[in-house]
């Protein structure tokens, strides 16, 4: 029997994830999940919560002393005017929040103007609630920046939601303040929802993060979307959440939350608490090495296979996203007898294959990506020094005419 959910696709990423355990003593540059160990605050919190037994079900929305941690932490630190706790929604990581609240937000044939290249999971969601992604370009040539033109011409009457996500996955672009007021600008103007992922609001090293929720007038049309993974080491845990002010939406929202998972692991959430009731100096601590990583990174690949990407270390987040020169083919003493579907898989497959290193091909973020690769620098120094390496031992014998 068909499915609408034979459409969606598979994401390059689960395919990447599977190869990547038949190679042993892998350098796993291909996912987003930082080196780093959980703070402290949040390991004692866990186990604290296990030994007192906190192993029931709690409200579905979320424990209340941590809903009032991050309604705070969204007044101060983001500037965005919540005003009731009950305005937070706590999920299961990034993903889920996203999940309930597209789903919240579209009925199907609706369009929602979503970033390319882009984070697969984002329009992939929009298809999962029968949504239409409509994507808008992000190039290199202008830094990875949106352009606001083109977003105004995609416009049509089913235009419903504007996904923004920056800091950016893949691209490391980050927005300006004066795009963030454009953008809202758009949005009043065309009377849009804006979903704003800002799964990396902590990993900037140029610039500041601006969220739009927080310009005038915004809030009230804009469901900003965060995570505890990446600011606090904590991938595996999952732990995120949103805001939302509009009770109709919360409500539609609070159900699909009930209905996925009755309730985000009540030990995780006493996790969440020691986070943010804690000191918040990891934050600073991870975006320096972060940045040490950034820059080991970019200059091992000029220096390892400079003919072959290039590209500028990015503004946030923790991603190169690097251009493969268009000369480069795959050696043919390695070549297989098949053709590859593009550019980006060819190079990921040599580079996994031949060198152990983990990567996703451009391709897999949208048309726009392909030609490009990703590498996440947010591993550890030796993982990166050793890709690094590998890299050396694929590229010196290769011969590119840049
Ligand atoms: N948004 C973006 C742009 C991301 O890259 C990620 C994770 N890779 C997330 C949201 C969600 O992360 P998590 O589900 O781990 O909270």
């Amino acid at each position: 029997m068909a499915s609408y959910l034979d459409s969606v696709p598979m994401s390059g990423i689960i395919r990447i994830r599977d190869m990547m355990f038949t190679v042993a003593s892998p350098f796993r540059l291909d996912q987003g999940d930082v080196s780093f160990d959980s703070p402290e605050t949040v390991k004692s919190a866990m186990a604290r919560a296990i030994a007192e037994n906190r192993t029931h079900y709690v409200q579905t929305a979320g424990v209340p002393r941590l809903r009032e941690l991050i309604a705070a932490k969204l007044r101060d630190k983001n500037h965005v005017p919540v005003d009731d706790d009950e305005q937070v929604l706590v999920s299961g990581g990034g993903i889920h929040a996203l999940f309930i609240v597209f789903h919240a937000l579209i009925e199907p044939g609706d369009e929602v103007l979503v970033n390319d290249p882009a984070w697969p999971a984002t329009p992939g969601i929009v298809l999962l609630a029968r949504g239409v992604p409509v994507r808008y370009g992000l190039r290199e040539s202008t830094g990875w920046r949106l352009d606001i033109g083109e977003l105004a011409s995609l416009m049509t009457p089913r235009t419903r939601v504007l996904y923004l996500n920056s800091p950016n996955n893949p691209s490391g672009g980050v927005l300006t303040r004066s795009d963030v007021e454009q953008l809202a600008d758009l949005a009043r103007r065309h009377n849009l929802w804006v979903v704003s992922d800002e799964a990396y609001e902590d990993v900037i090293f140029e610039g500041e993060h601006v969220s739009i929720a927080s310009l005038p007038g915004m809030y009230e049309r804009t469901i900003p979307v965060y995570t505890f993974s990446k600011s606090y080491a904590m991938t595996g845990l999952r732990l995120g959440y949103a805001a939302i002010r509009d009770a109709k939406v919360r409500d539609r929202a609070k159900k699909i939350l009930f209905y996925t998972a009755s309730n985000v692991s009540s030990l995780v959430q006493y996790g969440g608490i020691g986070a943010l009731e804690g000191p918040q100096t990891c934050i600073e601590e991870f975006r320096a090495e972060l940045r040490a990583r950034r820059d080991l990174f970019y200059r091992g690949v000029a220096d390892a296979a400079g003919g072959v990407f290039s590209g500028q270390p990015p503004a946030g987040a923790f991603y190169a996203f690097i251009r493969i020169n268009p000369e480069w083919t795959e050696p043919a003493a390695v070549r297989r007898g098949d053709t590859h579907p593009s550019l980006s898989w060819t190079m990921s497959e040599y580079l996994i294959k031949k060198g152990r290193i983990g990567c996703v091909p451009g391709v897999d973020f949208g048309a726009h990506g392909e030609g490009y690769m990703r590498f996440c620098f947010c591993r550890g120094r030796e993982e990166l020094t050793g890709a690094i390496e590998s890299m050396k031992g694929l590229f010196a014998k290769l011969e590119v005419k840049s």
